[in-house]
């Protein structure tokens, strides 16, 4: 069987079908020291959990690196590099570098090794994005994590590229003159990803609140082989201002109101998952996003026009995209009908 072939009988003919599958033994334990309800710390246990022993996690510093790794304490069970802020995709190409080049000179015992990187949105999606791209073209087999937050919540809960419109921050306070002071729409960050990188196989967007499509989506990049990226929306119950509680609602929410489009790029095709695919198939009405964004107190400044605004942006995402959700420019062919 050639090498291709293999690849893809190891990528989808061991899709995990019930949580009874999911392997029992954990390389994220108990201890750690993020909030309650973090939603961040349950994709941890996620990529640990499929990923096992023979892996090596890179994390920049971020929430999940403060909560996880506090002077000698740690929740990682598999080996674990802290690499700063901006660092991470220049550590997981040095991580994943290293390990070819030890094998080839018969330093270590030839396997396949798990390199997988993990970064906030801060540390990912802004100041790390040209390391992250440069880590994206080379022939290295490494898996980058994008757990997004969306907000630098380690350091107080500061805006970035990933807050969403409107969003309190400590650096998006609404005030008497501006209401609304984080006027940008959000980055997709998965698109940047596939359009600008030829040679990624897989690519995807998750959730923790879906946990079969997460763990798959996880197995799936380390088994596609090269460079690899997942971008997944974690509720933050400091950041976004709810009950712990309400972690796993709102992570459905962001799906079923369309807000979060939960798909995967294989090999240049798009593939919807979960409430998303009967969304773009027309199946599943989105709810409105005001059932999303009143729950959350960093919206509570939010008044009628905020609202409108807000689910007039979701609906150009499923209605005028040239990919639903995903690709907002559309073909010459398109725009003339
Ligand atoms: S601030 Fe948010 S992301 Fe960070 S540990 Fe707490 S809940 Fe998790």
């Amino acid at each position: 069987m050639s090498e291709e072939l293999e690849k893809e009988e190891r990528m989808y003919k061991s899709i995990i079908k019930t949580i009874k599958q999911a392997p029992l033994e954990e390389f994220y334990a108990s201890g750690h020291r993020t909030c309650q309800g973090c939603e961040s710390a349950l994709l941890m246990r996620y990529l640990a959990k499929i990923s096992g022993e023979r892996t090596i996690v890179v994390g920049a510093t971020g929430c999940m690196y403060v909560a996880n790794t506090t002077y000698y304490t740690t929740s990682w069970v598999v080996p674990w590099v802290h690499t700063q802020l901006g660092g991470s995709g220049g550590a997981a190409l040095g991580t994943a570098a290293a390990l070819r080049a030890l094998m080839r000179k018969g330093k270590i015992k030839e396997e396949p090794i798990n390199v997988i990187v993990f970064c906030g949105d801060l540390g990912c999606a802004d100041m790390g994005l040209s390391g992250v791209s440069n880590a994206m073209t080379y022939d290295y087999n490494l898996l980058i994590i994008l757990y997004d937050n969306e907000s630098s919540a380690n350091t107080d809960i500061q805006e970035t590229s990933m807050t969403p419109y409107g969003a309190q921050t400590s650096f998006s306070r609404p005030g008497t003159a501006r209401r609304i002071m984080k006027r940008r729409w959000k980055k997709s960050v998965v698109p940047m990803i596939i359009a600008g990188h030829r040679n990624v196989r897989y690519a995807a967007t998750t959730s923790p609140a879906y946990p079969l499509d997460t763990l798959n989506k996880i197995k799936k990049a380390l088994s596609a082989g090269g460079p690899t990226f997942i971008h997944s929306l974690d509720p933050c119950p400091k950041g976004w201002d709810y009950d712990p509680m309400y972690s796993h609602e709102l992570g459905t929410l962001a799906v079923e109101t369309g807000i979060w489009p939960l798909y995967e790029y294989i090999d240049g095709k798009i593939i919807y998952n979960e409430p998303t695919k009967g969304i773009v198939e027309g199946r599943i009405k989105r709810k409105p996003v005001r059932e999303y964004l009143e729950k959350q107190g960093r919206f509570s400044h939010f008044v009628e026009e905020d609202f409108e605004h807000f689910q007039k942006m979701v609906d150009e995402m499923y209605e005028s995209w040239e990919i639903p959700g995903v690709m907002p420019i559309k073909s010459v062919e398109l725009a003339r009908k």
